[in-house]
């Protein structure tokens, strides 16, 4: 059973062929670089850019992986949540190829590939597990039980934690995707005794809140002249705050439900800081941590291709909708 993948939630546009006996066959990524200048993503550049180079990169994944149209049995692609138009020309696509071929096209949650990707690795974890979540749009704790029945611990107020790595850097000037040029910053950071707030940590709960800490970063990078080492102290507190919060809530949470597995998703998960704290964090609860290759923490079509494969061999069918949810909460989703 041989699936197509396709993700075009946002900014990059991910392809991949993930096969259910003998696993990922192929995967293929382009990243839009032309929205840095913005500092943050442009939907309807976001959506041409897809347009131009979604084709083009299934034609050369197919070809490298010697695999013909004719051989795939399904086509997933992410449906939501995510930008409408950037949504559109994935699920477009997909449709279209899906009908000409004959084969099931699955509407797949943006979501659970990013929660199930820790998966594709061969340190993979089984279910039940706990995951900490934390992308440029959510920051959430999910207890994960089975493909489909996810159920939400904890989750952000307000920003996401990778909202806080790109506004700090932002407010830095450090460039956009944020997370990466903080965390390269953050090397080079001393330690100046500055304590930015760790947002709820004071109260019982798994719920986050990092709007308050953008705020504290911005105040702090105007206290004095912001030159290149001031940029790389502020970054370096900025990292041990998010890390900090996002530690100490996964260690309450592995607690509260007694979970022995813990997955690290989404673009924050990438993070070599947070990889180290939880580590430690779980050895001492004599739990496990799992989190995949820093590509597949960010946006990428292999996710999406096994969540497909995954729920098609469960006897997931094809809904001929349509329509994508540019908002859809997991909690909505279901088993196969
Ligand atoms: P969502 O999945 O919630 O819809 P998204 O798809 O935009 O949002 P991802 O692609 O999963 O998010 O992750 C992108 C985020 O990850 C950005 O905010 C980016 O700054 C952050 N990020 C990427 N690498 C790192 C890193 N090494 N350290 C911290 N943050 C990082
Ligand atoms: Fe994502």
């Amino acid at each position: 059973m041989l699936v197509l993948g396709i993700e075009t939630s946002c900014d990059d546009t991910g392809v991949a062929l993930y096969d259910h006996d003998t696993g990922l066959r192929a995967h293929a990524l382009f990243s839009q670089i032309s929205h840095a200048i913005y500092g943050g993503v442009v939907p309807e550049l976001a959506s041409r850019d897809h347009i131009q180079k979604l084709l083009p990169l299934i034609d050369t994944l197919l070809h490298d992986a010697q695999v013909t149209p004719t051989d795939l049995d399904a086509i997933a692609y992410t449906a939501g949540p995510g930008l409408a138009g950037a949504l559109l020309v994935g699920a477009t696509l997909a449709r279209a190829l899906a009908f000409a071929l004959a084969i099931p096209a699955l509407g797949i949650h943006h979501l659970e590939g990013h929660l199930l990707a820790p998966r594709l690795e061969t340190h993979a974890p089984d279910f039940p597990f706990l995951a900490l979540l934390v992308s440029g749009g959510h920051t959430l704790l999910a207890d994960v039980r089975a493909l489909g029945r996810y159920e939400i611990l904890g989750e952000s107020r307000d920003d996401a934690a990778g909202e806080a790595f790109d506004k700090s850097a932002q407010v830095l000037g450090l460039g956009y995707p944020g997370g990466p040029a903080i965390s390269a910053a953050a090397t080079e950071g001393r330690d100046i005794g500055l304590r930015l707030p760790r947002p709820l940590l004071d109260r019982p709960g798994l719920e986050f809140s990092f709007s308050g800490l953008k705020t504290a970063l911005l105040l702090a990078s105007q206290e004095q002249p912001l030159d290149d080492q001031r940029r790389c102290d502020l970054a370096r507190a900025l990292q041990e705050a998010i890390v900090d919060t996002l530690a100490v809530k996964c260690r309450r949470a592995l607690i509260e439900t007694g979970h022995e597995r813990l997955v690290i998703a989404g673009g924050v998960g990438a993070n070599q800081k947070l990889r180290e704290r939880l580590t430690d964090e779980v050895r001492a609860l004599g739990a496990t941590l799992y989190y995949p290759r820093p590509a597949f923490c960010t946006d990428n079509g292999a996710m999406i291709a096994y969540a497909g494969c995954l729920r098609l061999a469960a006897g997931q069918t094809d809904d001929g909708g349509f329509g994508v949810r540019p908002r859809w909460p997991l909690s909505e989703l279901s088993p196969p």
